[in-house]
């Protein structure tokens, strides 16, 4: 496992230096504020659709390293995706989020985890936040910030 926690770890600090999507986009574009309190982190999620696709989607704010490269490697995951895979993405994220940490060790992994995890990509990264419950609102003020964007959207 510490050859892929190295891995993780240097995936969140090249996302948290060089975060992708970073800046405004001006309506039509969706634009919702996310803040996570216990932590100080702020997100802003600027979100363009049409057609029922997320055709590009920008983010500013600043917090916490896993707040910004879970943006960061959010914006890349869904930017160009119909809104349909968007969500079935954001829901695949939060199920990672709330697997319990003992289902990511080793031989306890169960199939179903494993998949999620492969399916995810580079997000997997942020698999191991969930052995530090604090920061799991960190990890997830960003998607559920692109989430509220989208239900105003269909709203
Ligand atoms: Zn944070």
């Amino acid at each position: 496992m510490s050859n892929l926690d190295d891995l993780y770890r240097e995936i969140i600090l090249d996302h948290y230096r060089s975060p992708r999507n970073r800046g405004e986009l001006p309506p039509p574009a969706y634009h919702v504020e996310g803040f996570n309190p216990l932590c100080g982190d702020e997100i802003v999620v600027y979100a363009l659709i049409e057609d029922g696709v997320l055709t590009d989607i920008k983010l500013t704010g600043h917090g916490c390293s896993i707040s910004q490269s879970s943006s960061s490697l959010m914006s890349a995951a869904v930017k160009g995706k119909t809104l349909e895979q968007v969500r079935e993405t954001i829901a695949t994220f939060k199920t990672l989020m709330t697997v319990h940490e003992s289902q990511l060790d080793g031989d306890t992994t169960t199939p179903d985890v494993e998949a999620d995890i492969r399916r995810l990509g580079e997000l997997a990264a942020l698999a191991g936040v969930v052995k530090f419950p604090v920061r799991i609102k960190c990890a997830t003020l960003a998607w559920n910030t692109l989430t509220q964007a989208l239900d105003e959207a269909s709203a």
